[in-house]
């Protein structure tokens, strides 16, 4: 019964090559990360607003995060995979409305991407981990640090 599995993939193979000359997010086609998980896995981990930000690049609104104006010793991690991902300490009040940090808290902690969507030129700041959208890098933080304000979605962070 080999013969219609071969079948089978001879007709999916032209297909998938299509498909990857126009993706949508060409990062997270591209870059392999240590956790993957199909679409519907995530979507039984995460709830909506934590899948639209984290799978589909989404923002969430400003001022609305719990850890907006949360400045406490400890760790956020990824709610996705639970990879720890920035530091209490590297945190800072930038008014834009979104937690805000100097550093990731590893070399490898994120994966920084650019990003050209919706007309404007970005960074974004993916989970170095599962390749979960965090949100985007700046070049206007703290000049006294690292001059880096990585503006990130509460609602993807869970504080330990
Ligand atoms: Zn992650």
């Amino acid at each position: 019964m080999q013969l219609p599995r071969f079948t089978v993939i001879f007709l999916i193979l032209p297909w998938m090559a299509f498909c990857q000359q126009t993706p949508k997010s060409p990062a997270m086609n591209e870059q392999k990360f240590p956790i993957e998980k199909e679409e519907g896995e995530w979507k039984q981990i995460l709830d909506s607003d934590q899948y639209r930000v984290l799978r589909q690049k989404g923002t969430e609104a400003p001022h609305t995060s719990r850890y907006n104006m949360h400045f406490e010793d400890g760790i956020y991690h990824c709610v996705g995979c639970n990879a720890p991902l920035f530091a209490g300490e590297n945190k800072f009040d930038a008014h834009c409305g979104w937690p805000s940090f100097d550093q990731p808290v590893s070399d490898t902690a994120v994966v920084e991407i650019p990003d050209n969507s919706h007309g404007m030129r970005r960074t974004e700041v993916v989970c170095g981990n599962c390749g979960g959208h965090l949100g985007h890098v700046f070049p206007d933080g703290p000049r006294e640090t690292t001059g880096m304000r990585y503006c990130i979605n509460g609602v993807i962070l869970d504080f330990k």
